[in-house]
Parts: C-alpha cells; sequence; structure tokens
C-alpha cells in the first residue's frame, strides 16, 4: 500500500522537497530489527562484549542472573550472534542483522530479552541521571509492555511499576509480558486515565505512550497506512490531551513527565505539548540535561520547559518516534492523595504458609506474601502499601509475583514464579531440555520423563526458566500455562 497522499504532501510541504522524499523514500524500506535484553536474565547485559562470554555484574538487585550462589549463569544468547551493533542510546539494546523467528527461541519465552523497536528504547536515555530506583512509576498507557519491561528494570526491586492499559484483551497481553519479564515489581491495571489521576501527586515519573495516528509505523506496519486519516489526527489529539491532564495530576513535584508518539504529526507531538502548557506552563521546568551525539541522528528541539526528540527512519536508526521530557516544578504545589479503599483484596498468609513460600525466593527478608482469591503472591515490602492501595481501589489484574497455591502445606508453584529473577532454584530440582524437548514443552504436548526428578520440577533451556513440570513415575504433567503455549508450526 502507498503512503496516503495527505500524509505524503504534509511532510514534503513541512521538511522541504529533498527531506521529505527521503522520509517517504525511507518509509519504503526494510525496517530494523532490534531487541533489549534482560539485564537480570542476562549476565553483564549492559557491558559490551560482555553478554557473550557470560561475566560480569547485574544491575537491578535481583542477584546472580536466574540463579543462585553464581553456579548458575546462563549461557549467553544465540540470537546476539547475529548482532549488527549495539542501540547507542540503550545500554541493554542490539540491533539484529536478520530477523530470526522468535517464536522458536526459547530465551524469547524465557523472558531474557524483549523484541522492541530501537527508537522506543530511547525512553529510558531520557530517566539517565534521575533516580528511579526505588520509585513509582507510572506508565500510563503500556500495553502490550515494551517500555514496561524497560522501566521495572530501571525501578529494581525497591521501585514500582504502575503499567495501565485501558484495553482489556491488551492488558492481558500486557500481564503475561510482565510475568515473563519476571522482575516482581510491577502492578498491572485496566481503567481509565482519569482513575490513576486519582493517584494525586503519587508517582515520581509519569510516561504517557500515547495512542496516535502512527506515522512513524508507516515502515514497520504496513496496515497503519491504510489506518490513517485526518478525522483520526484529530481524534487522537483529543485523547493525548486528557491523558495528558490525568497523567500530570497523577505526578508529583520534582517528578518527571515522559510524553512520546510513534507519529510524525505536530499536532500530537509538539501541538500536544503546546495544548499542555496552556494550562500547566506555571508548574512545569526544565529536566536535566539529556546527552544527545550528533552520530545517533535524532532531532533535538524545545517547547517551553520540555526537551523534544524526533526520530525520522531516514535519519536515525529505527523507526519514526517523537519524545519529550519535563519536570514539575518542585514548588508546584497539590497534596500527595489516593482514592479511598473501595475493597479488600489481600488477606494475610499465616506463618506455616509464609514459611513454605519464603523457601521459594532468594531474598526473603526484603518480601511479604498475601493471599487473593486461593493463590499466593510475593511482594517485594518496600512497594507492598502502595500495591495495596492501588488494589482497593483500582482493578489491578497482575501484580507482584505469582507464588502460587498451597496444598497440604506445600506450594504448586505458578508459571510465574519460574520467571521470577528472585526464584531460589535450590527450592526445586531443575530439569534442562533439548532443543527438541524445550519446544515440546512451550507447545504444552508430552514430553518423556528421562530428564525429570521425581515431583515438581523447574523446567529450563540454556538455563532459563521457562515453566514447571511434574514427574509421577513415568508419567510427566507439563504445567506450561494455556495462553503462553506456541501454536506455530
Ligand atoms: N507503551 C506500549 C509499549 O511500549 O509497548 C505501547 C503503547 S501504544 C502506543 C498505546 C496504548 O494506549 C494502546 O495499547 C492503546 O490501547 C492504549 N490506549 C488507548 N486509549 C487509551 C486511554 N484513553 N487510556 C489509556 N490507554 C489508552
Amino acid at each position: 500500500m502507498t503512503l496516503p497522499e495527505k500524509f505524503a504532501a504534509r511532510v514534503l510541504s513541512e521538511l522541504g522537497p529533498e527531506e521529505g522524499a527521503a522520509l517517504c523514500a525511507a518509509l519504503d524500506t526494510e525496517p530494523p530489527v532490534s531487541v533489549r535484553l534482560n539485564p537480570a536474565k542476562c549476565a553483564g547485559a549492559a557491558e559490551p562484549g560482555a553478554v557473550q562470554d557470560g561475566t560480569g555484574a547485574v544491575p537491578g538487585g535481583y542477584g546472580s542472573p536466574q540463579g543462585n550462589s553464581g553456579t548458575d549463569v546462563p549461557a549467553p544468547l544465540p540470537v546476539l550472534q547475529n548482532a549488527d551493533g549495539r542501540v547507542p542510546w540503550c545500554a541493554d539494546g542490539y540491533y539484529l542483522a536478520v530477523r530470526p523467528q522468535f517464536t522458536f527461541d526459547s530465551d524469547f519465552h524465557a523472558g531474557a530479552y524483549y523484541v522492541q523497536e530501537a527508537a522506543s528504547q530511547f525512553v529510558g536515555h531520557l530517566l539517565q541521571g534521575v533516580e528511579v530506583a526505588g520509585r513509582r512509576i507510572l506508565d500510563l498507557c503500556a500495553a502490550p509492555g515494551g517500555k514496561t519491561t524497560l522501566y521495572a528494570s530501571l525501578a529494581g526491586p525497591d521501585g514500582l511499576v504502575v503499567a495501565n492499559e485501558i484495553d482489556r484483551r491488551r492488558a492481558q497481553v500486557l500481564a503475561d509480558n510482565v510475568r515473563k519479564w519476571g522482575t516482581g515489581n510491577v502492578a498491572v491495571t485496566t481503567c481509565e486515565a482519569r482513575q490513576l489521576g486519582g493517584f494525586e501527586a503519587w508517582f515520581d515519573v509519569v510516561a504517557v505512550d500515547a495512542p496516535c495516528s502512527g506515522e512513524g509505523m508507516f515502515r514497520k506496519d504496513r496496515d497503519a497506512r491504510g489506518e490513517w486519516s485526518e478525522g483520526n489526527v484529530k481524534l487522537c489529539a483529543a485523547t493525548q490531551d486528557e491523558l495528558l491532564r490525568e497523567a500530570w495530576r497523577a505526578l508529583k513535584p520534582g517528578g518527571v513527565l515522559i510524553y512520546s508518539t510513534c507519529t510524525f504529526n505536530r499536532d500530537e507531538d509538539e501541538g500536544a505539548l503546546e495544548r499542555m502548557l496552556g494550562w500547566a506552563e506555571d508548574e512545569a521546568a526544565q529536566a536535566g540535561e539529556v546527552a544527545v551525539d550528533a552520530s545517533w541522528g535524532i532531532v533535538c528541539g524545545r517547547v517551553g520547559a520540555f526537551r523534544t526528540f524526533r526520530f525520522y527512519p531516514h535519519r536515525a536508526r529505527g523507526e519514526g518516534f517523537f519524545a519529550a521530557v519535563v519536570r514539575k516544578a518542585f514548588d508546584a504545589g497539590g497534596r500527595c492523595r489516593t482514592p479511598k479503599a473501595r475493597r479488600t483484596v489481600f488477606a494475610s498468609v499465616d506463618r506455616a504458609a509464609a514459611a513454605e513460600l519464603r523457601r521459594w525466593v532468594n531474598s526473603p527478608e526484603r518480601m511479604c506474601f498475601a493471599t487473593v482469591a486461593d493463590t499466593r503472591y510475593g511482594y517485594y515490602v518496600a512497594q507492598a502499601e502502595a500495591v495495596k492501595a492501588l488494589a482497593e481501589a483500582l482493578p489491578v489484574i497482575y501484580s507482584g509475583v505469582a507464588m502460587g497455591q498451597l496444598f497440604k502445606g506445600r506450594l504448586r508453584p505458578d508459571p510465574a514464579l519460574a520467571f521470577f529473577c528472585g526464584l531460589n532454584r535450590d527450592a526445586v530440582p531443575a530439569a534442562e531440555l533439548d532443543e527438541e524437548q524445550t519446544l515440546r514443552f512451550l507447545r504444552r504436548q508430552e514430553i518423556g520423563a528421562g530428564p525429570f526428578a521425581e515431583g515438581i520440577n523447574l523446567v529450563c533451556a540454556r538455563g532459563r526458566a521457562l515453566g514447571f513440570a511434574k514427574r509421577i513415575g513415568n508419567r510427566v504433567n507439563n504445567m506450561y500455562p494455556n495462553s503462553l503455549r506456541i501454536i506455530k508450526q
């Protein structure tokens, strides 16, 4: 499908004939493929050269990467044998020379990396110099979770990311990606922005990755061309205005707002910021400097106190993207307020149950446990009260780490626990599967009992955990969740 005529005419007039034509031509080329590694599951992910030899420190404080006592360092990532350089603005980002079949890569299913368009990895760079570890971050438009997982790695075990998605179906995909990433510090909500705005001055960082007309996706997603219309631009702009209003309400004085879209459209980019400054200018202050190397090809600008960053595919190696950052002035006023609790969600866990649950985590002293319906959940203590406040007021569909159910005092682990970066691997025998067995496991097919010990096993491929299986004699009960099962042949 060709580019929408009105779009092409507009960029030619806005950027001039030469640059406009270069942009249109770039939109007809092959998009780059990129991934972002999970630092808690890939040893030394952020250190050049360290990934392939599997050594190096792991940021984030989860202990050694998905292992205990340093004995279990997972293997290098085969997906990086195909690496074609690093994403310059993201320490964990890599370009790939060709697009692999991610569906058949066990590391993809283990949450060792996220397939994320390179330009959008820039939101992490905007937070360099901002203290985010241990802080509360709101990701207001979060599905499928690319940026949520990035924020979760930055926030670390003492921080909290509230990842919201208004569309319930998309919110389930978001929750699946959060489980797989395994940081245990995310609460997934599915509500309207105004409900989160009700948590006034509560968040240290608020990110609005707004629904938009998607012009920046015209290369990667050809359907976006057919869905584009001037009418849709207007609708998106109205939604963006509302989202920015609620985001600002939720932000603490001194906190940082990140606004981003994947469109080139001025009305939805700089225009949205100008409209916001119409009512918020007195409270907006410049965020810290953001270092941008000229070789990255990013067009930097300003709108009032906002620093802005435009990614054009003919200049920067990524899709079309717009990002902006501003600080809410320290003297902006406003009281930290939370909505009234409407329901009790968390029930306590008795001592015997807590002792069994503590056995399954690496840092039991940093965690507490609660019961929701009949499932036991684990939370990092630092943010447990915050999650409780959210769950009592809003629809939270997933939070912390689902540990599982207790039967006669023993834990039947939830699949999410296998992905958890703070899992104590000594709690359960590990079965390492070969490639063929791994695919059978991920397809939820029967597998031979050979690699398994009697009872519950952690199922691993290349040292990375994928789920659980229970061996009873010669039979193996595959506990991989149906919703994650590979269907593709
Ligand atoms: N941040 C995501 C990521 O990095 O994977 C991509 C988000 S996408 C650009 C925008 C999302 O906003 C969509 O999932 C859409 O369903 C959601 N959305 C649309 N209207 C919304 C609203 N009024 N409030 C919250 N989310 C909304």
